[in-house]
């Protein structure tokens, strides 16, 4: 059962629960905005401690197995603040955008500018890469997360980067403002718990190989661990079709969408492959009704260190965008406004 309840202090309802139920079995919470739900697997005795105590505001009585991000304990849906102005879910459609990797403090700098100007509100890019040949460009690790925090100071946008490992969560966590899950880590728990403990937005591609409910119990794992923001990303799913790198499940956004409060964007670029299709499932994306999208930019594909054939150059990422404004538009929605450029700089 989860209840929905006034959010007071999680440790004063956990010592509540403890009195009268010693080992209440699998108990877990999360505060969403003014609210605290509470998770009592099957324990009645736990649920009408709470009950008793008048905290509960609702209950909802047969939630999913992932019922912290249950659609029916935040029926407006969540909105997640990425840093600074930035925010993913409601009316609004956020932009991130930026290279696969981090190569250079030079490339970093160009394509903020670029993202900025095509309207992202937040730039992502890659310091560790997890690859599947141990012979390609690994990223430049701590050296680019040097860059992106430079980056971020000098442009006051927002920087999503990948985590790989629980060991690095807190140094990546003091580099960037959004902690990136990638697919091939999307259920490595002991790291989701790691990230739910890390007091940054977490951004959750989907397992490659996942079903739907297995990527929202893996946002569970970060919900659980006290941290609700968390952004889902649909990335595409493996199948026996070679022409796309991956096949872009944008019915799995619909589902999401329908399933759970938690905010959902797309990657058109890792769930294609070829910049050429970008355009084409960036705008499906925005009419199944997803947040947002994560694509990849960059101020020169053909030079790119990783992923350059999914890459957008300047024109086809501001072609997107506009593009993207008109289907937001006929929809009744609109981009989410970015964050102002630091006083003093040009565009
Ligand atoms: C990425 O976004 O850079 C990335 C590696 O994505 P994924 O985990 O979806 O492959
Ligand atoms: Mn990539």
């Amino acid at each position: 059962m989860l209840l929905v309840c006034r959010a007071v202090d999680e440790d004063a309802v956990r010592e509540r629960i403890h009195a009268r139920v010693p080992t209440p079995h699998g108990t877990t919470m999360c505060r969403i905005g003014d609210q605290l739900l509470v998770h009592v697997p099957g324990d009645r005795l736990a649920a009408d401690v709470l009950h008793e105590s008048g905290l509960v505001q609702r209950t909802v009585a047969d939630p999913s197995d992932a019922p912290l991000t249950d659609r029916e304990a935040v029926p407006p849906g969540s909105v997640v603040s990425l840093g600074g102005s930035a925010t993913v879910g409601g009316a609004d459609f956020a932009l991130i955008a930026g290279p696969c990797a981090v190569e250079s403090h030079e490339q970093m700098s160009a394509s903020v500018a670029m993202a900025r100007a095509g309207g992202a509100v937040a730039l992502r890019g890659g310091a560790y890469k997890p690859r599947s040949s141990p012979y390609s460009f690994q990223g430049l690790g701590d050296e680019g997360l040097r860059i992106m925090a430079k980056i971020r100071a000098e442009s006051g946008l927002p920087v999503v980067t990948e985590v790989v490992d629980a060991e690095t969560v807190d140094l990546v966590a003091e580099h960037a403002d959004v902690l990136q899950i990638g697919t091939r880590n999307a259920q490595n728990f002991t790291l989701l718990r790691a990230v739910g403990r890390a007091g940054r937005p977490v951004l959750l591609k989907r397992g490659f190989g996942c079903t739907v409910s297995e990527w929202l119990q893996a946002a569970e794992y970060v919900l659980a661990a006290g941290n609700p923001d968390v952004v889902l990303c649909e990335r595409g799913i493996r199948s026996f079709e070679p022409a796309t790198r991956f096949t872009l499940d944008l019915s799995a956004v619909a589902v999401v969408k329908h399933r759970s409060h938690l905010p959902v964007i797309v990657d058109p670029s890792h769930g294609t492959g070829h910049r050429h299709l970008v355009k084409p499932l960036a705008l499906a994306a925005a009419a199944v009704g997803a947040d947002g999208l994560l694509v990849d930019i960059h101020p020169d594909p053909p030079s790119a260190l990783c992923d350059g054939d999914q890459a957008l150059d300047r024109d086809l990422w501001f072609d997107l965008a506009d593009a993207l404004r008109g289907v937001l538009t006929g929809l009744g929605r609109g981009l989410t406004p970015g964050e102002p450029e630091p006083a003093g700089r040009a565009r």
